[in-house]
């Protein structure tokens, strides 16, 4: 059967090695502001998360909650003094956005060197011609995931599956800078399992419950799940996870895999912006 990758062990020895290095920090703490629009549930549950996570690795959050009829162009005032604040090292607005702001205007609108979430189109272009920047959280903890069980990348196939600018995109980019030779599929592939069959490593960011079943992997084949559906049995990826058990030589679970590790990248992001800023030395690669 699969080595099952353990996401939130990993995701809590990254927090502790950026909650060392915030100690260890000179001067003031790294801070991260974090906006959420109106009142929906699951953003206001990740908004909460995000800003206790900040306190427990001893940075400081800064939580703005606005009403979700709120002008867009008081959003966008609230983004440009957070660039101009010097205590503020990332900003994270909450998505989605309600319908009457224009997402993308928002996100341009941050400065892209405090956008920790690696969003703006500015950072898209970096990871994609291998500048410095900021990777989004989720590729960027489902990177550390398959480095931990894969000694080496180069060379691997991987198939993407999901072409999002928020996973899928950067997962690809991620994968393309390892030298794996990267598929992407999407809604629109027309044969998925034949991209799976010779798959070594596989990441799915579908959205659809139990999508890639265990008879489409190759044997051996890393599999790291980021789907998260609520369905009448619980929380479950897009990887039907008993099917593909035994025939994966790695997998994540749903929930404890991908999940835990998106906030630790977003602090270590943050972490890493503080220093770029402070011209304090962090070792970016190591952690
Ligand atoms: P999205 O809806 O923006 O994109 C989904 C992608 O899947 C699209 O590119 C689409 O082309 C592709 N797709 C749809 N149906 C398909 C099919 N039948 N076969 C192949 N491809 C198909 O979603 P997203 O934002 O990339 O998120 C994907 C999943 O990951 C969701 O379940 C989301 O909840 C989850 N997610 C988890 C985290 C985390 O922290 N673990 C973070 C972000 C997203």
């Amino acid at each position: 059967a699969a080595r099952l990758i353990d996401g939130k062990a990993r995701a809590a020895a990254l927090r502790a090695a950026v909650a060392e290095r915030v100690a260890a920090f000179p001067g003031r703490k790294p801070g991260l502001a974090v906006v959420l629009v109106g009142e929906d549930p699951a953003s206001s549950v990740y908004v909460r998360s995000k800003n206790r996570a900040c306190a427990e690795a001893g940075m400081r959050g800064f939580e703005h909650r606005l009403p979700d009829t709120v002008a867009q162009a008081d959003l966008l005032a609230l983004v440009d003094r957070l660039n101009a604040d010097p205590e503020v090292d990332g900003i994270l607005v909450q998505l989605p956005l309600p319908k009457h702001i224009d997402a993308n205007k928002v996100i341009t609108r941050i400065d892209p060197d405090k956008d920790v979430d690696g969003f703006h189109p500015v950072n898209a272009g970096r990871l994609a011609t291998g500048l410095p920047g900021f990777v989004p959280c989720t590729p960027f903890g489902c990177l550390m995931l398959i480095r931990d069980v894969r000694e080496r990348l180069a060379g691997l196939e991987a198939v993407v599956v999901g072409r999002s600018n928020i996973v899928g995109k950067p997962m690809a980019q991620l994968l393309i800078a390892e030298s794996c030779t990267v598929t992407v599929a999407h809604s629109r592939t027309r044969d998925l399992g034949l991209h799976l069959a010779r798959a070594d490593v596989v990441v799915a960011a579908v959205g659809v419950p139990k999508l890639i079943r265990g008879d489409q992997l190759k044997a051996g084949a890393t599999v790291i799940d980021v789907g998260i559906n609520r369905t009448d049995v619980g929380l479950v990826g897009d990887v039907d996870f008993d099917s593909a058990l035994p025939v994966a030589g790695a997998i994540t679970p749903v929930p404890g895999g991908v999940g835990p590790m998106t906030i630790a990248c977003l602090l270590r992001n943050t972490l890493v912006s503080a220093g770029r800023r402070e011209g304090v030395e962090i070792d970016e690669g190591g952690f």
